[in-house]
Parts: C-alpha cells; structure tokens; sequence
C-alpha cells in the first residue's frame, strides 16, 4: 500500500498531531527522492527508534547553483511511493516549492562552522539552501528524531550545528553510508554515470581505503592524500578536493594523530560529480 502523501505543511501537522496526541515517537528521513536502498536503510533505522517515521521528498532548488543539475536530477515519484509502502512508511511529505518557498520569501539559515571549505569551495550555494530546507522541514513537524547519512558527512555535521544552534529539539541520527558490492556509495546521481565511467567509479572508495590503511600505518598524511588525486586524476576523475579532517569539526589534519580523522574526498567523473568519506 502506498503511504499517504501530505502535500502542505498544514496537512503535515495535522497527522504528526494525531499520533503526538496517541504518545507516539516521530522520526523524519528527509531526502530529494529517487530513493535507492541507501535512502530506506535510513528508513529502516528511524522504524526501529521510533513509532512513525515521515520520508520528506523535495528536490530543493535552492541548494542547486545555477549551472547544476537540478532540472535533470532524477525524479521517480512512483517508484519512490511503492519502495516506501512496501517498508510501511505512513506518510510522504511532499510539498511543491512554493509551499516551502512562499512567494517573496526573504529568510534563510546560513551555517558558518562546518559548512566552510570542501564542498562549499566548489558548490558556494549548497549549505545555505541545504541548512535552510532542513530547517523549514524540522520545524514543520518537529520530529523527536531526524536521520541523515554518513555519505554527505559535511552536511551531516552542518545539520548538527544548526540544531544545536537553533536549539531545536529534534535528535539527530547518523546512518552508515550504503554501498554496492564493489564499494561505490549508493547515491541517485549514480544514474548519470555511463556503464564504463560506473566501472571506474568504485576506484574512489578503493582508493580512500587504501590511503586510510596506509595513514594508520603511519605514512606521512600531505603524500598520502597526493597519491590518492594522483591516483584518480590518472583514471580520468577530475579531483575537487581530497582531504583529511578532523572528524567532528572539519578542521585540516597535519597528521593522523592529530584528531579523530575523516578522509572526504569529491570528483567528477565525466559529468557527474561523485562525493565519498570514511573513518580513519
Ligand atoms: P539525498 O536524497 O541524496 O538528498 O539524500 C537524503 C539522505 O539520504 C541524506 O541524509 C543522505 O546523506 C542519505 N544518503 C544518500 N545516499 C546514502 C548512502 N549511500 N548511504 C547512506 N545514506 C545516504
């Protein structure tokens, strides 16, 4: 069965009232849709920590520059409704951009902090219209509990301030990043990628490993991370950033020891833009 859709904010509240009033826990997943099984394992973790869980799904304009792919992103709502029913997700929130968006909007939420550097040197709009979005939604239905992936581990860490800042009192739950069986992190964008270039892919998880295996050995971290870009750029990805950071403030690494350390990395293969991450 498909879950039930709510299309406004004012219908969201209504039904997240209803199962407040029965006492019940509220977890929201919120995602861009085209889900694949990345997005439900964030699913499946909010049902095991909480009643009811509300799957958001809007394409966010703001949070695409002006030459990204927002008009080509994919959209699957079908598909999307009939992956959510079958894991028994109760309620789709999703809205038009007008409804998040009202005309002659003026207000946004701009996070300093961790959405500085990396991803921000090459996508300058991103975590304002990302910090934004998930503001609006947080306070639409204030869940008990709000799950985000390791795969975007920068804005993972962005959402994180933003509540602690806005003191809003939602709990914020990391999953684990999703994989194919060759590595590549599950992301909808890896639709974009032509059967060869999605042969090549997986090198960036491969190549992160090998760096992260070869720092907690003790190799020396500024060569490690060249041999990783030497290592994609000479199989043709165009390398936006490797680097090696602290894990809870994003701040640079000199060396391993220095932290507990995140390996990030992002490039593009061909025309689409891949972004990965692990422990170290
Ligand atoms: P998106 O629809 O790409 O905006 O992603 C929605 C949520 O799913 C975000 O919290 C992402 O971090 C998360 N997500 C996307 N891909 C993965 C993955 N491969 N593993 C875990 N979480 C993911």
């Amino acid at each position: 069965m498909h879950p039930d859709i709510a299309t406004s904010i004012a219908n969201l509240r209504d039904r997240i009232d209803s199962w407040r009033a029965a006492d019940e826990t509220i977890a929201l997943v919120p995602t861009m849709g085209a889900l694949h099984s990345g997005h439900l394992q964030l699913v499946e973790l909010a049902a095991e920590r909480c009643d009811r869980v509300v799957v958001s799904i809007f394409v966010n304009p703001t949070q695409f520059g002006p030459e990204e792919d927002f008009s080509r992103y994919p959209r699957r709502p079908e598909a999307d409704l009939e992956a959510l029913g079958r894991v028994g997700v109760p309620l789709v929130f999703a809205p038009s951009a007008e409804e998040m968006y009202p005309a002659g909007y003026a207000t946004t939420v701009k996070v300093a902090g961790p959405s500085e550097g990396l991803e921000s040197d090459f996508r300058p709009y991103f975590f304002e219209g990302v910090a934004t979005v998930v503001s609006k939604l947080l306070i639409s239905c204030f869940p008990d509990e709000a799950v985000f992936g390791e795969k975007d581990y920068q804005q993972l860490l962005v959402v994180r301030r933003l509540v602690s800042d806005l003191r809003l009192p939602t709990r914020i739950v990391a999953a684990p990043t999703a994989r194919e069986a060759d590595g590549l992190a599950l992301s909808s964008r890896n639709a974009y990628l032509s059967a060869e270039e999605r042969r090549r892919a997986p090198l960036i998880y491969s190549s992160l490993q090998g760096a992260a295996d070869a720092l907690r050995a003790g190799a020396p971290a500024a060569s490690t991370v060249n041999d990783v870009q030497e290592r994609l750029s000479e199989a043709g990805f165009r390398v936006d950033y490797i680097s090696l950071r602290h894990s809870e403030t994003l701040q640079p690494l000199a060396e391993l020891s220095d932290g507990p350390a995140r390996l990030l990395a992002a490039a593009w293969l061909g025309g689409t833009r891949l972004i990965d991450n692990i422990a170290v």
